[in-house]
């Protein structure tokens, strides 16, 4: 299951919580508040992420991690566009946007 980071809006505490794609998340382990933000997860972890399981991220170099990315990214982004719609991707994750030629 996917982990999503959560921002409480009643007493500003950040969690990750792990739950299928359409459950609703789990209340602030702080303060019990449902009243969440899910924080959209930064490009460098997404990337990390996609590496890790592909199997091939632990001993790749620099230059190999941003090819990788460069090649995941438009993937990625589709993938997220679908699940979030393209406003929220732009607003929230602007490093995702196409790059420019
Ligand atoms: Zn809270």
């Amino acid at each position: 299951m996917p982990a999503y980071d959560y921002r409480c809006k009643s007493c500003d505490h950040r969690f990750e919580a792990v739950h299928k794609m359409d459950a609703s998340p789990p209340p602030c382990p702080t303060c019990g508040s449902t009243d969440l933000q899910r924080l959209i997860t930064s490009a460098p972890t997404l990337a990390r992420g996609i590496l890790t399981h592909a199997g091939d991220g632990y001993r790749a170099s620099k230059e190999q991690l941003q090819d990788k990315w460069r090649e995941e990214t438009p993937k990625l982004r589709r993938k997220l566009v679908d699940r979030l719609g393209e406003d929220t991707v732009s607003r929230m994750a602007p490093s995702l946007n196409a790059p420019e030629e």
